[in-house]
């Protein structure tokens, strides 16, 4: 079998866990399997990194650790994100050679490849690049060599040959990337939990692992707020059919096998539940209601690139109207400085923003076929006094936006309400 490997910061977050990790490759290559791995940066290293650029453009600034696209400084410019780039793909290069070496030195074969040497072609979109292609032929050369191939993952080089970043987690991108382009049997994704469980284990003590879970409902939870997965790399899976197996690198217990849907899945109402806590809202009110209003504001937000999620438009009283919508808590400044002042429709509306809310989500198959799901997600809240501030709904998911003070206390309310739970 040929198996990919992938190593999340915590497991590689100490010399003695990469030591392990190493000891655990040469398990898997000993069963006859051809390896490749992809390692993150050590736990913390990105963030080291993104902080430290951060204060060097504006001292002062506290460095901040989120897990957004990038909380870059608002002055940047296009050569800024090139060097951070440049920057932070050195945190996954450091882990790739020294898991080289430790395998190396439990007397295994293994060589480190980072950057250009890769081979994973991407476009120019420096923090959140894109993969356009691989070219493996390295890869498969040191594996027909009998090495055990540890690649640096998040990043990639563009047809300039520039090293770019796939976005915060997109090292399991990475992982199903080089798993489709060598049409792996398996993408291991070995992270510090045992599996994708009906809720973030941390957050929610009574959160229950899923044995088997669908593509499609694990995009949905990766979308919405469950960092287990990067979205990226689901999408790649499905589209490409690799199999995705989330387990610990702590022990050998099998964790969440992620696969095409199965019949029996939609007997399950909701299957798991997300919590999303950088987002940020922004409201025009008295926005004139004539045609061409939003459009001009999401054609603002498209030119920026910012990602909108949420949408609500009001209806119309006296010839105006009220819009609001999210955006990723880490762009909510740039989207605002970019739309105050703007004329819409003849008029300069007002605006305000509140970043002190999050979204919550119920996913599950079953949603297609039960009735019934939205009005018990509602009055599960409303047994608690959580006021709902917007809505969402797709075909298996409903997303509710609540004040961040509610989150967690939502998050419980609605996975034990479901009956997702476990007793503690
Ligand atoms: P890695 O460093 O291995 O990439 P991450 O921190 O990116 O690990 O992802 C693993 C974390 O995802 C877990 O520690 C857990 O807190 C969080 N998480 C959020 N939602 C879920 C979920 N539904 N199931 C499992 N883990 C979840
Ligand atoms: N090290 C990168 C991050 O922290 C990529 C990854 O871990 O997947 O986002
Ligand atoms: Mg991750």
């Amino acid at each position: 079998m040929l198996v990919v490997q992938k190593y999340g910061g915590s497991s590689v977050a100490t010399l003695e866990r990469i030591r392990h990790c190493a000891a655990r490759c040469l398990a898997t290559a000993a069963q006859g399997h051809r390896l490749v791995v992809v390692v993150s940066a050590m736990a913390g290293e990105t963030n080291r990194l993104i902080a430290l650029a951060n204060a060097l453009v504006q001292p002062g600034d506290a460095p901040q650790a989120s897990r957004g696209p990038y909380v870059a400084p608002a002055k940047r410019t296009p050569e800024h994100e090139r060097e951070l780039d440049q920057l932070v793909a050195t945190g996954e290069g450091q882990s790739a050679a020294l898991l080289a070496m430790a395998i190396q030195d439990a007397g295994g074969r293994a060589l480190s490849l980072v950057g250009a040497q890769l081979g994973l072609l991407t476009d120019r979109s420096h923090g959140r690049a894109r993969i356009l292609g691989i070219d493996a032929a390295r890869m498969q050369r040191e594996l027909d060599d009998g090495a055990i191939v540890v690649c640096a993952g998040f990043q990639g080089t563009d047809d300039r040959g520039d090293v770019t970043t796939l976005g915060r987690g997109g090292s399991d991108t990475s992982a199903v990337a080089l798993a489709a382009a060598l049409r792996a049997d398996v993408c291991e994704i070995l992270t510090d939990v045992d599996g994708v469980y009906t809720t973030d284990p941390r957050v929610v003590p009574t959160a229950r692992k899923i044995d088997r879970l669908s593509f499609e409902e694990m995009l949905e939870l990766a979308g919405q707020g469950a960092k287990v997965l990067q979205i990226r790399s689901v999408e790649l899976a499905m589209r490409h059919g690799v199999c995705l197996h989330v387990r610990t690198s702590f022990d050998d217990r099998p964790g969440t096998m992620i696969v095409p849907e199965e019949p029996q899945m939609e007997s399950v109402q909701v299957s798991g539940v997300a919590l999303e806590r950088n987002e940020g809202k922004i409201t025009l009110t008295g926005v004139p209601d004539v045609p061409g209003v939003v459009a001009t504001i999401f054609r603002i937000m498209a030119e920026l690139g910012i990602v909108v999620d949420m949408i609500i438009q009001n209806t119309g009283a006296g010839g105006r109207t009220d819009v609001t919508f999210t955006v990723p808590e880490a762009e909510l400044d740039r989207a605002a400085a970019a739309l105050a002042g703007q004329t819409m429709g003849g008029e300069v509306p007002s605006l305000s923003t509140d970043r002190e809310i999050c979204k919550i989500s119920i996913v599950g198959l079953g949603m297609r076929t039960h009735a019934g799901v939205a009005a018990k997600a509602f009055a599960l809240l409303a047994a608690e006094s959580i006021n709902v501030q917007m809505v969402s709904t797709s075909e298996i998911k409903i997303s509710v936006v609540v004040h961040e003070r509610y989150g967690e206390l939502a998050l419980r309310v609605l996975h034990d309400g479901f009956g997702l739970g476990v007793a503690p």
